[in-house]
């Protein structure tokens, strides 16, 4: 089974991504507008940031804004900013290479250094692992091979010794940075995995292997839910128990595979008499349970005799005429989840006494 190591178009974490990128993208470029405030007030700005700040702005601002009207597009939109942040990161530092000296530059180098590890990190965040390690080492090899060049050829910026002894060590740390975005990026991706397969897990637990509907687990998380909500003082949950008729004998004459068919078309047909809200699932061998929330018994006993009906007119793959009997009870004041399935089980019991293929209501609790 392959997972991604990002969360899917339509999850919810997606959602979650969509919401902080909204939050994100704005804040990039105020903070842009802070800095370059900072820097025209403190004489340190430099001539080209008057052009780029504003560029910055306005593809994070911009994307930011964009994201509300388009979110379809949150891919390309978080790849152009991320781009777009790092090649203005990378360029600062090929136009420093190639200035004169002054309080501006030795200030734009401090900054330029400090961010470009964010700019990596920028990229490990908002895109695939795969993506953010191409295009990272991208962006190291587009800086760092002209810097590289220009001071191998003594092509140093005449402002001094301090470029050429500092380069070699942001490339390290550039290095040591990308390392550990990749084992970052690598937790992050095993955590989604994870998350995708608890999900799977999660759904197997709950559901019938052979049926494919719920199992007993589901089946009583479900009694318990509805028993909460009549406790709220909702309407009370009815459950409808209900076992096949005589069905050893169909195991008997036709064989046990083809009674497992027959509990299959069993299951999609009951499912396809169901409400929105009523809640199936397969209770132990030949017995299935209906949990129906906000569902007082008199419409629970109409939803059985529906079902009981469509089961006995259905023409199973056999041959043979299948019934059921079922069982119906509603919540009482004071029900455990044991007592509830208790009178819907006793219900049950009284169908099949009094001769099979019906439903029979328990409504007083019994000793
Ligand atoms: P009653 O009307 O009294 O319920 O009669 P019955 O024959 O249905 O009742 P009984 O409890 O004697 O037999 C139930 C049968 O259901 C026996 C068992 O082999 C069969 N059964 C239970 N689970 C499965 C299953 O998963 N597949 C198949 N093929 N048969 C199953
Ligand atoms: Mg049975
Ligand atoms: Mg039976």
């Amino acid at each position: 089974m392959s997972v991604p190591d990002r969360p899917s178009s339509d999850s919810p974490e997606r959602e979650g991504e969509l919401r902080t990128l909204r939050l994100m993208l704005p804040l990039g470029a105020l903070v842009v507008m802070v800095v370059a405030a900072w820097e025209h007030d403190h004489g340190v700005l430099a001539w080209w940031d008057r052009w780029l700040y504003p560029l910055l702005m306005l593809v994070f601002g911009g994307g930011g804004l964009a994201l509300w009207r388009w979110p379809q597009y949150q891919t390309w939109i978080r790849l152009l900013s991320v781009v777009v942040g790092n090649l203005y990161l990378s360029s600062v530092l090929l136009l420093l290479l190639f200035t004169t000296d002054g309080p501006v530059n030795q200030y734009a180098m401090m900054v330029t250094m400090m961010w470009l590890p964010f700019g990596y990190g920028l990229l490990f965040v908002m895109l695939r692992a795969r993506t953010a390690m191409l295009l990272s080492l991208i962006v190291m090899v587009l800086t760092f091979t002209p810097i590289g060049v220009a001071l191998a050829l003594g092509l140093r910026p005449n402002w001094g010794q301090a470029f050429a002894t500092t380069m070699p060590m942001l490339v390290l740390a550039q290095a040591v940075y990308l390392v550990l975005f990749m084992a970052i990026s690598d937790l992050r991706a095993g955590y989604h995995r994870a998350r995708a397969r608890l999900q799977v897990a999660q759904e197997l637990a709950l559901n019938d292997a052979l049926t494919g509907i719920g199992n007993r687990r589901a089946l009583q998380e479900h009694v318990r839910a509805g028993l909460s909500a009549a406790e709220r003082g909702d309407l009370p949950t009815s459950i409808i128990l209900m076992d096949v008729d005589l069905f050893k004998a169909v195991n008997d004459v036709h064989g046990h595979t083809t009674g497992d068919r027959v509990l299959e078309q069993l299951a999609q047909l009951l499912t396809g008499q169901l409400r929105g809200s009523d809640r199936l699932g397969r209770w132990g061998g030949e017995e299935f349970m209906v949990v129906a929330q906000a569902t007082p018994i008199h419409a629970a006993l109409e939803l059985a005799e529906r079902i009981r009906k469509a089961v006995a007119a259905f023409e199973f793959a056999h041959g043979d005429p299948v019934t059921l009997s079922l069982g119906v009870t509603q919540t009482l004041p004071g029900d455990t989840a044991d007592s509830l399935v208790l009178r819907a089980d006793k219900a049950l019991y009284r169908a099949k006494n009094a001769g099979r293929n019906r439903v029979e209501a328990q409504t007083v609790i019994t000793a």
